[in-house]
């Protein structure tokens, strides 16, 4: 008898039909003779509407942080009892646990909390008297009793720990989607779904758009070594095995094509290129918690440089603002320029570690396409660029065909 871990997203839970979808589908886990835990996220929307009343209650819209996570573990609560109830109407026993009863233990970081330990007696105890498990995804408890959740998309990082915990046979990951695919099937049709991808790259495509996950549950299933299915609960079509790279992965030179768009690009000109310089701009703009990314800096000729950054489109405004103060410490004649509409496309994959010649053919092929490059940035598995976002789907189209991904390789002239 194995034991699986199943997750099931906010959408595949989204109405009661769904939820007796679900329960239906770990009932057939279960009579394939499989014990089962099943984590549910909240229904869909149930979370965007708790943070929403909490603004509203609290006019300043900073509710106190312990309140916010009592509050946003209500969700997925919810669902775990309804799950529970489905299931037992159909004859089955369920029992549902809240991340607290299963010994999930987090540190007191409330709204991002990390897990620190997970003790699964209870679970394994409610398995050996022959019940499912219906989990609460996305929260925990501190050592002192404390409700915590585990940041947006959370129930990803619930399922991948409790898989990793009970030393579970197998870990899915149920979602709206049939796997990951090469690229954004609303942007290129013909993208295909992906059947095997590294963790590594799974992270890559995740940091550059391609959200099906939360990347601190890959990251955690990396370091834990869990492999894991994301497949979709609305068909039977089989998925993507998310997995530790293997010898046949490196023979595919690109994995997948991601884009983001509504990114925005700030050039800091005039900068003195001394020690410190660099330090100071983002410190300024890490204060703010604004993520940046693309960081590049020019080699100076006369000891003046320039750096530039992408920032996401809605950070734009607080980027400038936290920067000109710090300016006239960056050089007499510092200036500051933004510009918005602009999107990163990447080509990720392992096996760019073995082939050369990557970052040349993507060029050339977007060359071709008439489309202007205005940021590069690599990293041993990816390469990034950015160009104007009117341009993007046609870029993304573009690259995917021109790395074989819709089985359509174009040759080189
Ligand atoms: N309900 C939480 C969210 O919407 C956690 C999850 O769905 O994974 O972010
Ligand atoms: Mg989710």
């Amino acid at each position: 008898m194995s034991l699986i871990v199943q997750k099931y997203g906010g959408t595949s839970v989204g109405t009661p039909e769904r939820i007796r979808n679900v329960a239906s589908r770990i009932l057939e886990t279960r009579e394939a003779g499989h014990r089962v835990v099943a984590v549910v996220s909240a229904m869909a929307g149930v979370t965007d509407n708790l943070l929403k009343l909490a603004a509203e209650v609290t006019g300043d819209g900073r509710p106190t942080e312990r309140e916010m996570d009592v509050l946003l573990s209500t969700g997925e609560q919810t669902t775990i009892a309804l799950t529970a109830m489905a299931l037992n109407s159909m004859g089955a026993s369920a029992i549902s646990l809240t991340g607290a009863q299963a010994g999930i233990e987090t540190d007191g970081v409330h709204t991002k909390a990390r897990i620190s330990n997970i003790t699964p007696s209870e679970v394994h105890r409610m398995l050996d008297e022959g019940h499912i498990v219906i989990l609460a995804g996305f929260q925990g408890r501190t050592p002192e009793g404390r409700i915590t959740t585990l940041g947006r998309g959370g129930s990803d990082l619930t399922a991948i720990a409790m898989a990793a915990a009970v030393d579970a046979d197998l870990c899915q990951i149920y979602t709206d989607v049939d796997g990951v695919y090469t690229c954004d099937p609303r942007v290129v049709p013909d993208a295909k779904k992906i059947e095997e991808i590294s963790y590594d790259e799974m992270l890559e495509m995740a940091s550059s758009g391609s959200k099906v996950m939360q990347s601190r549950a890959v990251e955690f299933a990396k370091k834990f070594g869990v492999r894991f299915e994301v497949r979709s609960s609305l068909n039977r079509n089989p998925g993507t095995l998310v997995c530790e790279e293997n010898m046949s992965m490196e023979s595919v030179v690109i994995r997948g094509v991601s884009l983001e768009k509504k990114q925005a690009k700030v050039t800091i000109e005039g900068v003195r290129d001394e020690p410190g310089v660099a330090g100071r701009i983002f410190g300024a703009v890490s204060d703010a918690n604004l993520i940046v990314d693309m960081i590049v800096q020019n080699v100076s000729k006369t000891g003046i440089t320039d750096i530039s950054f992408t920032v996401n489109e809605a950070d734009l405004g607080k980027a400038k603002e936290v920067l000109a103060p710090v300016l006239a410490e960056l050089g007499p004649d510092a200036s500051i320029e933004a510009e918005s509409g602009i999107a990163k496309l990447s080509v990720v994959g392992i096996g760019m570690r073995s082939h050369s010649g990557v970052a040349a053919q993507m060029f050339a092929a977007l060359a071709d396409a008439g489309i202007n490059i205005q940021m590069i940035s690599t990293s041993e598995i990816k390469i990034t660029v950015t160009v104007s976002e009117a341009q993007i789907d046609e870029a993304a189209r573009v690259m995917h065909k021109a790395f074989g991904l819709s089985g359509e390789v174009a040759v080189a002239s």
